[in-house]
């Protein structure tokens, strides 16, 4: 990737420190499943998070709590000292405009070319110029490696260049948080790597602060500054990737870990 010339808006100058996220005492039920339960953790600016663990234990949860696709039960959400809940549907979207989703399956706009996906969000939600969102657009598609790919619509890319422009898209908003929901779940095995180092490079490149939902261990083992190992809801385990994978505490972290290595 031409480093050199990425636009790399999102390592500037004043960007925030110290603690970027803060979940306290979060609990999410859907029905009489306890998902989250009084669950507390931060994050700190320009950190890499990765979240493991099995299947079902909330990580996902957590990732759409603070894109507020869901709401908590009880407990509070910050984001950069600015609550995300209990908050106004007003001050919501606003915190909400600092953070970037990535997903599993892409979720590009079908319709309109790759140059508009991205461009889209920047001008009606941030009042970019449309100038300026294209010249970005532009910046971020090169960084991306799909340059040429402007006009195209999603449906003419493969799960890789799509996933890419989604990533773009992201990018484009200028978010301090970036979350990343197991982004290559849906991909054939081929194209998986390729996405994994685009975001190795985001992650070397720029400041922004990562949550990742992933089952890549080497990627997260790569990546990561802290991992948190959940199960049924809670943070059974915590810390460096050294400790988590080559020395885990906890019988479950074992467990899991000899599983999915
Ligand atoms: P993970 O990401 O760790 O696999 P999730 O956060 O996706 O776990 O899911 C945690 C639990 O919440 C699971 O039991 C799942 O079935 C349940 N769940 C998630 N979303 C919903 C929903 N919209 N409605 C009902 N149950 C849900």
């Amino acid at each position: 990737m031409p480093t050199d010339t990425l636009p790399n808006p999102e390592k500037s100058p004043g960007r925030s420190t110290g603690e970027l996220i803060r979940l306290e005492q979060v609990t999410k039920r859907f029905g009489d499943n306890t998902v989250l339960d009084h669950l507390d953790f931060s994050v700190d600016a320009g950190k890499h998070v990765t979240l493991i663990g099995p299947s079902g234990s909330g990580k996902t949860t957590i990732l759409r709590l603070l894109m507020t696709l869901l709401k908590p039960d009880e407990g509070t959400i910050t984001v950069d000292g600015r609550k995300l809940f209990p908050a106004t549907e007003k001050e919501r979207r606003e915190v909400r405009k600092q953070i970037g989703m990535v997903f599993q399956q892409f979720n590009l706009f079908p319709n309109m070319s790759v140059l508009r996906n991205i461009t889209e969000a920047p001008v009606t939600v941030l009042g970019m110029s449309k100038d300026e969102a294209v010249e970005r657009a532009k910046g971020l598609l090169d960084m991306v490696g799909l340059a040429d790919k402007c006009d195209a619509r999603p449906a003419q890319l493969s799960g890789g260049q799509q996933q890419r422009v989604a990533i773009a898209r992201a990018l484009a908003m200028r978010p301090k948080v970036l979350l990343l929901d197991e982004v290559t779940s849906a991909l054939d095995p081929e194209l998986v790597a390729g996405v994994l180092d685009l975001l190795r490079e985001i992650a070397r490149t720029t400041d922004i602060t990562m949550l990742c939902v992933t089952h890549e261990m080497n990627f997260a083992r790569d990546i990561s500054d802290q991992v948190l190992m959940f199960d049924a809801g809670r943070v059974i385990e915590t810390g460096p990737p050294e400790k988590i994978f080559n020395e885990p505490e906890n019988d479950r972290t074992r467990e899991f870990l000899s599983a999915v290595l």
